[in-house]
């Protein structure tokens, strides 16, 4: 058993340059970094919105699950083997016939299996599929879970309530700004009964990260 991490596969190919390292930092361009704080900067000022209340909003919409496309995307994966294997060969394809792009060189599905668990990260700064998961949470941007699940990701997982037989094997895979992965969890034995709707509302988006396990799962 080991905890497979394949850092660099891809490679964050902007370079720090432009894809600066920074403790919690957002993935954007300097630029446009440049630009959305200058317009905030300029907004607070004239009383357009107060500090308070753009951080509310922050909140509110980190709360709200964004991984409509990914939990369909998966209950489809579950239900249609042809669609799985679609997925696992060649997931730009299979976001397509959702009539979605995800607009990157390569996106990649990692399927979970009774002896491998799939996790996510960016160690670098926060790549994600936000096109099928919405906005990352704030735990995936920070600099303690970039770190840490690289390094011990059993543990990690422990502390998100996941804790794997040490049969499984964890591989975490780094994304880069060409690479973003979503797990494909294993459907729950009880959920065998399900249609595709149903399924999809079992998906949640931490299972799609790999730091959790559709609801039911044993
Ligand atoms: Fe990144």
């Amino acid at each position: 058993m080991h905890d497979d991490h394949n850092h660099g596969q891809g490679g964050h190919e902007y370079g720090p340059e432009h894809h600066p390292v920074q403790a919690d930092a957002p993935s954007v361009e300097p630029q446009i970094a440049l630009m959305e704080q200058a317009l905030r900067e300029l907004l607070l000022k004239k009383g357009i919105f107060t500090t308070g209340e753009l951080h509310r909003s922050i909140e509110r919409m980190e709360a709200l699950d964004g991984a409509i496309l990914g939990k369909k995307v998966v209950a489809r994966a579950w239900n249609d083997p042809e669609y799985r294997s679609l997925l696992l060969d060649d997931g730009p394809r299979a976001i397509a016939e959702f009539g979605a792009s995800l607009g990157l060189p390569e996106f990649r599905v990692v399927e979970n299996a009774p002896t491998i668990h799939n996790v996510i990260v960016c160690t670098l700064c926060s790549c994600y599929p936000r096109g099928l998961l919405g906005l990352p949470p704030s735990w995936y941007k920070s600099k303690e879970y970039r770190s840490r699940v690289v390094r011990e990701p059993r543990s990690v997982l422990e502390e998100f309530g996941l804790a794997l037989p040490p049969e499984v094997e964890i591989r975490v895979h780094d994304s880069t700004a060409d690479l973003r992965f979503m797990v494909l969890p294993m459907r729950p034995v009880e959920a065998a009964h399900l249609d595709e709707e149903a399924l999809a509302e079992i998906v949640t988006r931490d299972s799609l990260i790999g730091v959790g396990l559709p609801l039911g799962s044993q």
